[in-house]
């Protein structure tokens, strides 16, 4: 399990496994689970401080952006280049730099500066979480039908209710597990009342 995706039970065969499972054409063709973008929808970019944050907002389907070898300049003008709010720690970049659209995140904990993004921006909820990959910002799939389900997933999670995904950007697996339920339940506690239902 990689370190850097604990939210999540997300699964990644070894490199050697993984090719084939990623060019099997039961998920080569699937479309993007859509999750929220079109004109509406907020997109991010995340200052190297707001890793955790980043992943939350993409948990949630929107597109966020995290490169933490951009220089201060370089990430305020490709977060205005791409219509992106900017979301940042660092007072003396705002004071200097001066950003289009900005929000200075105010909290130490990733949830509370998630509650901070959705309250202050008045960020409606998804229709479902986990349509976005939380480790490289790709739209994950539709729901992998039975066939693709049964080829791709560990044994133990097949019969789990819920829909599993695919990242076409990294070829990591997603499925409602209980590291799933866990980060609901976390989100439910950071924003009582704001979530929708599980489809
Ligand atoms: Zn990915």
């Amino acid at each position: 399990m990689p370190k850097c995706a604990p939210w999540l039970l997300v699964a990644r065969a070894s490199a050697r496994a993984w090719p084939a499972a990623h060019e099997n054409p039961a998920v080569a063709c699937l479309p993007s689970a859509a999750p929220a973008t079109g004109e509406t929808a907020p997109r991010f970019a995340a200052d190297a401080m707001l890793a955790r944050l980043a992943r939350w907002l993409r948990l949630l389907g929107w597109d966020t952006t995290l490169d933490a070898a951009l220089h201060d300049g370089k990430l305020v003008r490709q977060a205005e280049q791409e219509d992106r709010v900017l979301l940042t720690r660092d007072r003396h970049l705002l004071r200097e730099l001066r950003p289009h659209r900005a929000l200075r995140i105010e909290h130490d904990d990733p949830l509370q500066q998630l509650a901070q993004v959705v309250r202050q921006l008045a960020l409606a909820p998804p229709a479902e979480l986990f349509t976005r990959c939380t480790v490289c910002n790709t739209a994950l799939s539709a729901p992998l039908p039975p066939q693709a389900r049964a080829a791709l997933l560990p044994a133990d999670v097949r019969e789990l209710p819920g829909p599993a995904r695919h990242c076409p950007g990294c070829g990591r697996l997603y499925w409602r597990g209980s590291h799933a339920r866990r980060m609901r339940a976390a989100l439910e506690r950071a924003l009582p009342g704001w979530l929708r239902r599980e489809p």
